[in-house]
């Protein structure tokens, strides 16, 4: 264990952080150790992956966990499906050129999302129309207080819209050290995504497959997204609110162009990036913050201020969206702010 460990290069914010405590673990045993030392000293406890998804304090008073578990493990095999474990600490496009690597498939339009394989339940992440909820199996955790491991099985995972258990009644009482993945031999793709729809339109009559499918991804997200590594941003700051529907249609009547999508009989999803768009948050900034201008959703720090800063900056947005639309807007980052260090 460390001490005084800076994670302003472990969070692709890059806010300035410094944990007090610092441990990498790249076993079970070595996570069983850290667990055991943090109830001892009764430091509270963080597990940190890729970094991508959340915003750290200047100081974390207790023990940062950084999960290094590695491995890939095909534990069960038929015809048409192919069971694989994968380590947590696998960093998730390793694993989506794995899988295509194998030809295997369902990973394809998650392509390039940053971080590690056991954060991806946290918020069951998403992009062009597939959740790993499509392909997940199952999950193996540890308790942190009694280090007991337990299996996670799709359903009690309680996976919704950018949101799993794990970001709300069991928020960081877990440590999750692998994740099962039930994947397809024969291509499943999901192409109704409108950007993938037009590019994949380019091949008609051709070969279109996982891997094209993947390419394009990857090359949509390269001229759209910021790369953390020369703008620090954590991908989308806000998820894309669901509204009923009666709001939703009084909200039309004065924006006939809103952007939205049906969700069910009563409830429509709005693109939060259209609504930020339209309240001229599209590239603005503010001594060192801003919102992106090819991605109205993604905040960024080139500045690179405090977690502090990043959260007030965010909820003058939050309220300003809520004055004009009526919308509350959600942070997707994950925020940890408890007592400084001494
Ligand atoms: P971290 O940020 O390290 O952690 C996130 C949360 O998970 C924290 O609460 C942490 O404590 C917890 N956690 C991490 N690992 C474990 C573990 N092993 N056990 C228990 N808890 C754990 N997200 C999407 O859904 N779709 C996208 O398309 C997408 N695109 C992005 C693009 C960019 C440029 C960026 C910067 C981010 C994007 N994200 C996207 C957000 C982010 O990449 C994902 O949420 C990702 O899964 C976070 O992984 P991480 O390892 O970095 O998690
Ligand atoms: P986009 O294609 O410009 O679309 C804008 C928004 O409209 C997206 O947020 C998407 O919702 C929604 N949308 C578009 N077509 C849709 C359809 N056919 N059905 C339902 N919803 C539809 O989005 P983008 O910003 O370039 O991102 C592309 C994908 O990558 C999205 O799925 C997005 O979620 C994901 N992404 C996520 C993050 C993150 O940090 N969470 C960062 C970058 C990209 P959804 O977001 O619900 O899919």
């Amino acid at each position: 264990m460390k001490t005084r460990v800076s994670l302003q290069e472990l969070n692709t914010l890059a806010v300035p952080s410094v944990a007090a405590h610092y441990s990498r673990v790249s076993s079970k045993a070595e996570l069983g150790i850290a667990l055991r030392t943090a109830a001892e000293q009764q430091l509270p406890v963080l597990i940190l992956g890729g970094g991508s998804n959340v915003i750290l304090p200047p100081c974390f008073p207790g023990l940062v966990i950084h999960m290094a578990i590695t491995g890939f493990q095909v534990i069960e095999e038929d015809a048409q499906h192919v069971w694989l474990r994968v380590g947590a600490g696998v960093v998730w496009q390793d694993l989506v050129e794995f899988c295509l690597s194998q030809g295997y498939q369902g990973l394809e339009n998650l392509s390039l999302i940053p971080g590690t394989v056991g954060a991806a339940p946290i918020q069951n992440i998403g992009a062009y129309g597939v959740e790993l909820n499509r392909v997940f199996h199952s999950l193996t955790a540890v308790h942190q207080q009694t280090l007991r491991e337990e299996q996670f099985d799709r359903e009690a995972c309680e996976f919704s819209y950018r949101d799993s258990v794990f970001k709300n009644r069991l928020k960081d009482q877990y440590v999750i050290t692998d994740v099962t993945l039930k994947l397809n031999k024969q291509p499943q793709l999901v192409v109704e995504y409108a950007p993938l729809k037009e590019a994949l339109a380019q091949f008609a009559g051709g070969d279109i497959d996982a891997r094209r499918v993947s390419e394009i991804v990857c090359a949509i997200r390269r001229s759209k997204l910021p790369d953390p590594g020369q703008i620090p941003n954590a991908g989308s700051f806000f998820k894309n609110p669901i509204v009923p529907l009666d709001q939703f249609r009084l909200l039309q009547r004065t924006y006939p162009d809103i952007a939205h999508f049906p969700v069910d009989e009563t409830h429509v999803k709005l693109a939060a990036a259209w609504l930020l768009d339209e309240a001229g948050w599209k590239g603005h900034s503010d001594d060192g913050i801003g919102m992106h201008s090819k991605q109205a959703l993604v905040l960024t720090n080139p500045g690179r201020r405090s977690g502090a800063d990043i959260i007030a900056y965010g909820e003058k947005i939050q309220s300003d969206i809520k004055r004009r639309f009526g919308v509350d807007l959600e942070r997707e980052p994950i925020a940890y702010f408890s007592t400084p260090c001494n």
